[in-house]
């Protein structure tokens, strides 16, 4: 057995990660300390890490790669700095409506709903600011 659940808990550690042990040792609990919800259970099974879910984590050997996906599956941030978490917000998809009245991006209320009878349809936005010069 080329895994190594003990270089793979120093690693998790590393990001900050809560790390124990159970099962004789073959099972390593990790959990994320800032949400006790979020933890993982991994385990060894042919030489590959694995998820309680099934998941593989990654093979034996290539212990900090397989650390730095179980923080990410845990949502710990990325160490390297590179890590935005504006990044991982969902896009707001009002920047990418026109404004009917003023055709700017970044219209936030309908205007106007059009279904056609052949199921497509057309929805006009705007900027609440501009919607109220709207009349029907
Ligand atoms: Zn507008």
């Amino acid at each position: 057995m080329d895994t190594d659940l003990r270089k793979l808990a120093g690693h998790l550690r590393d990001h900050g990660l809560h790390v124990t042990f159970s099962g004789a040792g073959h099972t390593l609990q990790t959990a994320n300390p800032l949400h006790e919800a979020l933890t993982e259970e991994i385990a060894t099974a042919d030489g590959q890490y694995v998820t309680s879910f099934g998941h593989e984590i990654g093979e034996g050997g290539r212990e900090r790669a397989c650390a730095e996906r179980i923080a990410h599956i845990l949502a710990i941030p990325a160490t390297d700095g590179t890590a935005d978490p504006a990044a991982a917000a969902p896009h707001d998809p009002a920047q990418y409506r026109r404004c009917e009245v003023c055709h700017e991006m970044g219209a936030d209320v309908i205007t106007r709903m059009f279904v056609a009878d052949t199921g497509g349809d057309h929805t006009s936005y705007a900027h609440s600011s501009c919607a109220g010069v709207i009349t029907p």
